[in-house]
């Protein structure tokens, strides 16, 4: 029998939603490339609740997004939602995204600078390059093919989560240490500058 993949599990079961353990810096699942999901695997039930308990899980510790490898599962999926965000309260809100086997395209040379921070990675932030302009390919929770255009810091978090993919963490990119700092520093010293600096991002690139 061949399986619908426009049947969503998610309306006709009752969900039970787990807020699931985020793996720290240090834990080895967070260096490994993530693997493909199969368009079979992912009308699973396994797939599906793990989709469901990422978004929970996110919007429990208010994350602008979480991979799969962040809760121990070492396959290529991630979400992203950003609305009021407490934790980014600068950042442009995004919609819910599910995103499977997701590919990335650069579309400009252009970079700029992005202070940013990760569950996985505790009170701490840096200043990472990012692209304002690219592409995403990629499946979404139903299977379907999807293409997203994406452009300054919002573009700037789906980099974040396609490279826990890939077992990198911002960190990798920092390139001057020296702009590392807790969340209670960055809140008192650098975050009127950040948010001038999002401003522009905003103002030239789109969010
Ligand atoms: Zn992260």
């Amino acid at each position: 029998m061949e399986i619908d993949i426009k049947y969503n599990p998610i309306s006709t079961r009752k969900k039970r939603l787990m807020r699931l353990e985020i793996a720290n810096i240090g834990n080895p699942i967070l260096r490994q490339v993530a693997k493909e999901v199969t368009i079979k695997q992912i009308d699973s039930e396994e797939v599906q609740t793990l989709i469901d308990n990422l978004i929970e899980t996110m919007r429990f510790a208010n994350g602008a997004g979480l991979a799969a490898n962040q809760v121990s599962v070492p396959w290529r999926i991630f979400v992203v939602e950003v609305k009021d965000n407490a934790r980014y309260p600068y950042k442009p809100d995004i919609p819910l995204t599910v995103l499977i086997n997701p590919q990335i395209e650069y579309l400009t040379e252009d970079r700029f600078d992005n202070y940013e921070g990760c569950l996985s990675v505790p009170d701490l932030r840096g200043v990472i390059e990012r692209c304002p302009e690219i592409r995403i390919k990629g499946f979404n929770r139903v299977g379907e093919p999807v293409e997203i255009f994406s452009k300054g810091i919002t573009a700037g978090t789906f980099q974040h989560e396609y490279d826990h993919l890939d077992g990198i963490l911002f960190l990798d990119k920092v390139k001057d240490t020296r702009s590392l700092c807790t969340w209670d520093e960055f809140k008192k010293h650098h975050e009127d500058d950040f948010i001038k600096q999002v401003e522009k991002v905003v103002a030239r690139y789109g969010s």
